[in-house]
């Protein structure tokens, strides 16, 4: 069995997407509103294929439904997991996300969405949109009517190598400038409350305000459980950075030579600093791929680089 399979990522463009997932991370991808690197999904919306190997140019949804045993033979309809690299050039909407059970029942019996951001690089004094100022639906409700959307909204400092957990039920937003890693549960559904009255192609992107309001927890939990800082990490190592019901990530980093296991049916892994190999693949910032069952009980790095990990 392969141990390890490069991925090659699915691109999305937004109106707030730029150039830096190009110019930064090397990706061979025109336009200049390159706002998502999906590097590794399984997602109808835009799936990653198998770089190269025994099934290169197989997507990862044909992998998971035709090679299970390459994931431990791990249960499920459908992949659970999608990680992208974000580059915001412009603020992203405000938004909020479902739970399983609301998109489940709502959305056709998508999988809700949780997930984990890892900021990879942001300008000083960067503030994210995470959680509200309401203090009870009432109150909530008449501030999206009245569009308070300053009084509303909560703004929150962030720094270069923090992790920030984003549960369904949380008001969002990625700012301007910011450029993170997120880990999410394999979905695509955003509900939009407020997109700063913005045109794309001379319309307002549509919002979806009764749907945001069915799912935004009102208080907004406390920033304390959401936000941690990066701890000091020693070389060759894996640092536990988010752990759920959902998903865990962690942050690797590898200077000469490093071998690690997981104890998971199969891992996600994608370079974020520096190069280097994994087993026998040269990796390079931006690379993503997917460490197999086989891999997974002895992953072995050499290179000086940082790769953020997660497996369910
Ligand atoms: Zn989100």
């Amino acid at each position: 069995m392969e141990k390890v399979i490069l991925l090659n990522p699915y691109f999305s463009h937004t109106i707030w997407g730029g150039k830096k997932l190009r110019d930064v991370f090397g990706y061979n991808e025109p336009g200049d509103d390159i706002g998502e690197c999906w590097g590794i999904s399984a997602h109808p919306s835009g799936e990653s294929t198998a770089a190269s190997g025994e099934f290169e140019g197989k997507r990862l949804s044909e992998l998971w439904n035709e090679h299970r045993e390459l994931f431990g033979n791990a249960e499920g309809d459908r992949f659970p997991l999608l990680v992208k690299i974000i580059d915001a050039e412009a603020d992203l909407s405000i938004q909020v996300h479902p739970d399983d059970e609301y998109a489940s029942a709502n959305e056709n019996g998508s999988l809700g969405k949780k997930e984990c951001w890892y900021v990879l690089d942001c300008p000083e004094d960067a503030e994210l949109v995470i959680g509200h100022n309401a203090g009870s639906p009432e109150e909530l409700r008449s501030m999206v009517s009245e569009g308070r959307w300053d009084e509303l909204i909560r703004k929150v400092k962030v720094k270069k190598g923090e992790t920030i957990q984003i549960d369904p039920g949380t008001v969002h937003s990625i700012t301007a400038g910011v450029c993170l890693i997120e880990t999410q549960q394999s979905s695509d559904i955003t509900y939009r409350l407020y997109d700063y009255d913005r045109l794309q192609n001379g319309r307002k992107r549509e919002l979806h305000i009764d749907k945001s309001l069915d799912v935004i927890t009102v208080p907004a939990p406390s920033l304390s459980e959401q936000i941690k800082e990066c701890a000091q990490q020693e070389e060759n190592s894996v640092l536990r950075i988010s752990a759920c019901d959902r998903y865990t990530v962690s942050k690797v980093k590898v200077s000469g030579e490093f071998s690690f296991k997981c104890d998971a049916g199969f891992v996600n892994a994608s370079v974020i600093e520096g190069s280097g190999r994994v087993f026998d693949k040269d990796v390079k910032k931006g690379s993503h791929m997917l460490i197999t069952a086989e891999g997974a009980k002895d992953i072995r790095m050499s290179g000086y680089m940082e790769l953020i990990i997660s497996y369910t």
